[in-house]
């Protein structure tokens, strides 16, 4: 793969090409357009504004290569932003991730306090309880972009396709992985870790109304992306 950018999973066309013209040239421009979303103070001045799901996007997507390429910019890290949003919040993106130590999603995003609403879980599973953290992420605080972020080595993909006996609960993330595995002929870790991220991203897009209604009026994108713990980058998935 030679790009950063996969495909846009489950948007419309239009928008995959936006977001593969965002990983090209518009992205080094950034000139993106004037944004309620993000506030930037004087020292964040350098920061692109977001108002839209690509913006929101092509923020991420240009966090992330600042981080993989050493030049991390650290945005929104000092007690004046914490002071700014005491009183309340406006994450410009929400990301389900795995709970994985290597995956750590502000730093992995270039990303600083109140940008993102993360959500975590083994697995990236969604469960009815993530559901309605990133409904609330989403409608209530108006996150513009969802990543179901699955990454490379998952533990708890690899426990479900050898499915052995496991201490205590962990086992109850079985049920979530296993339909990625059984639409994996090949159970090949990385290849279920895929299926997985697109398994769990449509759950979200199709179990939740709300978080629907707001991909059908252009207000959110859904996208399914997996990280790389070697390499620091992640990669966009098709749906
Ligand atoms: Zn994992």
């Amino acid at each position: 793969m030679q790009t950063h950018i996969a495909s846009a999973p489950s948007v419309s066309r239009r928008k995959a090409l936006g977001l593969l013209s965002l990983s090209t040239a518009a992205l080094a421009s950034g000139g993106l357009s004037a944004a309620p979303l993000r506030a930037a103070t004087p020292a964040d001045a350098a920061l692109p504004a977001i108002r839209t799901p690509l913006d929101a996007m092509a923020e991420l997507i240009s966090g992330n290569r600042r981080f993989m390429e050493g030049r991390p910019v650290g945005p929104h890290r000092t007690m004046a932003r914490v002071q700014e949003l005491a009183a309340g919040q406006a994450p410009f993106a929400a990301v389900l991730s795995c709970a994985d130590s290597r995956v750590p999603v502000e730093i992995l995003f270039d990303q600083g306090v109140g940008d993102l609403f993360v959500c975590r879980a083994a697995g990236n599973v969604v469960t009815p309880e993530l559901i309605g953290s990133l409904e609330f992420g989403t409608v209530v605080l108006g996150a513009r972009a969802v990543v179901v972020l699955g990454h490379t080595g998952c533990g708890a993909v690899k426990a479900t396709i050898a499915g052995d006996p496991v201490p205590g609960q962990i086992s109850t993330l079985y049920r979530h992985i296993r339909p990625a595995v059984d639409r994996t002929p090949s159970r090949e870790l990385e290849e279920v870790s895929r299926e997985n991220v697109r398994v769990q991203a449509d759950l979200l897009r199709t179990s939740s109304p709300v978080i629907a209604q707001l991909v059908r009026e252009d207000k959110l994108m859904v996208v399914g992306a997996v990280y790389d713990v070697g390499t620091g980058r992640v990669t966009l998935l098709d749906a």
